[in-house]
């Protein structure tokens, strides 16, 4: 076993989330490694995954400070001018849009991108070392450091250690973290969608009777993400279908609102388990992104809280290096987490009981759900709230 040079921050996975936390980290002096099992090249030229991310103002304007903005092609930007949440049949629909027409909620970016603008962005970055192709096979903590072994023999050390490898977190298991851990049964499957209607910069969520499927508007007027969430058998009978019988489920599933559909990209399957850890921190460490909480895309907050999250710890891992005092002191750890169990908490709580009501197809959620999207939307002080939370700076 191969003892390195000892790093002050080691990072667990080079997801989105500990990109940003490294990117984040620029300019503090700190040594930071940054690990991932992924080859290099795959990270600076990241596959396409499906996911579209959602941004909120806030979270743009956390990547424009990160120097990730920037480095994204403005024609991969689609703006989102409108969220309309449809129930059944029923042609009511909850809008939420901005106070000024032509407002943007936020802007859909792919996944794909934000992974290759933000390895961009860390690029030289001096004291950052990037350890691609290594998988993280064991971790320990003490008094005094983090020690990691990866799966080629090498030992590392670090004064924190920061798990950011995704909501089955392997970092959060060593550490003998808990998390509610609830695999829902159903799948989601994402594909890039060529339709003959506009979409206006609208996204459409329309919880049907055994389905719910959302429409995400895309750069050019008249590409969608097309989103269906079904039990997990059903996905995979879809996803075996070829290209154009999958456009025409989707035409039939969106009852052609947006005209007939063909696909262009995917599809990719993601089969949905929530998850939320009982600490984000311990001795020495600390979780982050989805390792932290790991929320139902319905909301599209995952990424968003993830970058929040990681922004926190930043800040107050810079202010504690700047004034020579521990990165990794309880105090300072405990600090993150009490921010992000605020951030968290409630967004996964309301996330988890939209998806009950939508997704159970018994007598009394059928009742509940017009009820609940006509009692908020004569609640104007809910979709202002709501609205706010979205284009948030
Ligand atoms: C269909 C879909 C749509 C979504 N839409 C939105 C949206 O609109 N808005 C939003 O905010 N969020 C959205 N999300 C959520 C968002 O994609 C996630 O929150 C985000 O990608 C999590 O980033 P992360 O860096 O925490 O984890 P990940 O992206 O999972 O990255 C973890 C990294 O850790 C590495 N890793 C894991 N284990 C190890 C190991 N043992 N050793 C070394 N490396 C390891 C992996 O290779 C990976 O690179 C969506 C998710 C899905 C599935």
């Amino acid at each position: 076993m191969t003892l390195s040079q000892p790093y002050d921050v080691l990072i667990a996975g080079a997801g989105p989330a500990g990109l940003a936390l490294a990117r984040a980290l620029a300019g503090t002096r700190l040594r930071i490694g940054i690990i991932d099992r992924a080859p290099a090249e795959t990270l600076a030229a990241p596959p396409c995954d499906g996911r579209e991310i959602a941004l909120t103002h806030r979270s743009i304007a956390t990547l424009q400070r990160l120097g990730a903005w920037q480095r994204l092609d403005p024609a991969e930007i689609a703006p989102l001018r409108e969220a309309r949440v449809l129930n059944g049949g029923q042609s009511f629909a909850l809008s939420f849009a901005g106070p000024n027409p032509g407002d943007r909620l936020g802007s859909l970016v792919s996944n794909q991108q934000i992974r290759r603008a933000l390895f961009e962005a860390i690029d030289g970055q001096a004291g950052l070392t990037v350890l691609a192709g290594a998988s993280i096979r064991g971790v320990r903590t003490d008094l005094d450091c983090a020690t990691v072994t990866l799966d080629d023999g090498r030992s590392l050390s670090a004064r924190l250690l920061v798990g950011a490898d995704s909501r089955f977190s392997f970092v959060r298991q060593q550490l003998e973290i808990g998390a509610q851990i609830n695999p829902l049964g159903r799948s989601m499957l994402v594909a890039r969608v060529a339709h003959a209607a506009a979409h206006r910069g609208g996204a459409t969520e329309w919880f049907g009777h055994g389905q719910t499927i959302a429409m995400l508007p895309l750069a050019d007027g008249r590409t969608s993400s097309a989103v269906l969430t079904l039990p997990s058998a059903a996905i995979d009978a879809l996803a075996a279908l070829d290209c154009t019988a999958l456009g025409n489920e989707f035409t039939r599933r969106f009852r052609a609102r947006l005209g007939p559909m063909q696909v262009l990209e995917g599809p990719h399957v993601y089969p949905l388990t929530t998850t939320y850890a009982h600490r984000f921190v311990t001795r020495r460490a600390a979780l982050i992104g989805d390792a932290a909480v790991g929320m139902h895309p319905v909301t599209a907050h995952g990424f968003n809280l993830g970058l929040q999250g990681a922004a926190k710890l930043a800040e107050l891992i810079a202010q504690a290096a700047q004034n020579g005092q521990d990165i990794a002191a309880n105090m300072l750890l405990r600090r993150y987490q009490a921010a992000h169990r605020l951030a968290s908490a409630p967004l996964y709580a309301s996330t988890n009981l939209l998806v009950r009501l939508y997704t159970d197809d018994g007598p009394v959620a059928r009742v509940a759900r017009p009820l609940a999207l006509r009692a908020a939307a004569r609640l104007p002080m809910v979709r202002a709230a709501i609205t706010r939370r979205l284009m948030q700076q």
